[in-house]
């Protein structure tokens, strides 16, 4: 099944809960705008490399669509369509005023060097800027990208478009960003795990954690549950996965991948277990933070965690959710899980177009009321329409979308 058909069952299955009308299917599912483009670029040998970017522009009915840049060599435009998809849902569940998007370049982000990573993102904008504005689509980062590739993109459109920071969010904070919207994504997915665990009557306070990807928001996740009391038994990245039955020492593998560029090669304070080994252990909480269908029907039998929470987009196959709904099994699902970074990208965005500052200790605070409250929809729909948690959140998203087309008269 390919992601924008998994995409497309949650989507049904929450539908039929709200007997949502045939042509607001239709309108809802169908994407406003999809573009390929080429991107020529001059590679550190001297070759000319023409790689493929994608941007797709799902849903505009609550405004500007928003949705992260993906560098990573598996990106194609189904995988896009499917991100840009779950923005549309992820921004209303947390009824910030976006519609959806999402792009990307099928590229291996990690075997760049710094001025290749900037000449493929400036030819990227030169080719779509055009579609992106503060009023229309505002990218962000993703796997792959971080605040330097938001920087340039920031700074290529205003070559075209004059200067206007609320173009793309994520940037970094001395150049037009917001503290706080590097950790806001593993903040928000550590809040709501801490939520869930106590609304199942679990303590977090020696909770076993494992976490796939240890990237920006597989670290910031870590350090969370970490600080939150929380035992860390296992970690990973692209180098394979590392477990400490006593627990990860989060602070020592943050320092280990800060010297060992960005990775956890060779860390030496754990035992090396494969990727999917580290899906299978014997823990309280699964927290797949990496890439996108990781937990499929084939393994889905032998995963043992009670909890996951989906910190990656997509991780969950809809086999697998139904096998593991069978079982008991408690999904957080990714378009409420991980809504703490569009969140904090939209305060960014009101920052950037009100020229005013907001601190740390703010951004926090809006952040956690922000995603508390969600989660308080979420659950209490779950349970009184006897439905799991992902087919609420979408109903939620699906409600609010489908109720601004209408007042839009779109529908
Ligand atoms: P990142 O590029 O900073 O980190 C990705 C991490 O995953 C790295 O540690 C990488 O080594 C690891 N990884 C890659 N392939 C892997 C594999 N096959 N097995 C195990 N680990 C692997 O990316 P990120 O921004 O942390 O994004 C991670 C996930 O979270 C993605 O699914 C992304 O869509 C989602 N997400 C990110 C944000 C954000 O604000 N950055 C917001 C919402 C959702």
């Amino acid at each position: 099944m390919r992601s924008s058909e998994a995409v497309e069952l949650y989507f049904t299955r929450a539908a039929d809960q709200l007997e949502l009308a045939g042509h607001l299917r239709k309108l809802l599912l169908t994407p406003n705008r999809e573009v390929q483009v080429q991107i020529p670029v001059k590679m550190d040998s001297g070759e000319l490399a023409c790689l493929i970017g994608y941007r797709v522009q799902h849903n505009r009915a609550r405004g500007p669509m928003k949705g992260g840049l993906r560098y990573h060599q598996e990106v194609d435009l189904d995988e896009v369509r499917s991100l840009a998809s779950l923005m549309t849902w992820k921004t209303a569940v947390v009824n910030i005023p976006y519609g959806g998007a999402k792009g990307g370049i099928a590229v291996d982000a990690g075997k760049l060097s710094e001025g290749e990573l900037e000449r493929i993102t400036r030819r990227f904008i030169d080719a779509i800027h055009d579609m992106i504005g503060p009023d229309t689509d505002i990218p962000a980062p993703d796997m792959g990208t971080d605040h330097r590739v938001m920087a340039w993109i920031m700074s290529q459109y205003n070559k075209y478009h004059g200067f206007n920071p609320g173009v793309v969010t994520g940037k970094p904070v001395e150049y037009y960003g917001i503290p706080g919207r590097e950790e806001a994504t593993g903040r928000g997915v550590g809040l709501l795990t801490t939520k869930l665990l106590q609304r199942l009557r679990r303590k977090s306070e020696g909770a076993t954690i494992a976490i796939q990807g240890f990237g920006n928001v597989g670290t910031h996740t870590a350090k969370f549950l970490h600080e939150a009391g929380c035992r860390i038994v296992a970690i990973s990245d692209a180098s394979g996965a590392y477990y400490n039955e006593e627990g990860i020492d989060v602070p020592g593998a943050l320092r280990h991948v800060m010297s060992h560029e960005h990775s956890l090669r060779n860390y030496p304070a754990a035992d090396t277990i494969t990727n999917a080994a580290l899906l299978e252990l014997e823990v309280d909480v699964l927290i797949p933070a990496a890439i996108g269908g990781v937990i499929t029907g084939e393994n889905a039998p032998r995963i043992k965690a009670p909890i996951i929470v989906e910190a990656a987009n997509g991780p969950t196959h809809p086999d697998a959710d139904d096998l593991l709904a069978k079982r008991g099994v408690t999904i957080l699902p990714d378009i409420l899980a991980n809504a703490g970074g569009v969140t904090v990208s939209y305060f960014e965005w009101a920052q950037n177009r009100q020229f005013y500052r907001w601190n740390l200790d703010r951004v926090r605070q809006e952040l956690d009321k922000t995603m508390n409250m969600a989660f308080e929809e979420i659950w209490d729909l779950a349970r009184e329409r006897k439905v799991p948690l992902r087919t609420a959140a979408f109903m939620l998203g699906i409600a609010r979308v489908s109720r601004a087309a209408e007042l839009t008269g779109l529908a």
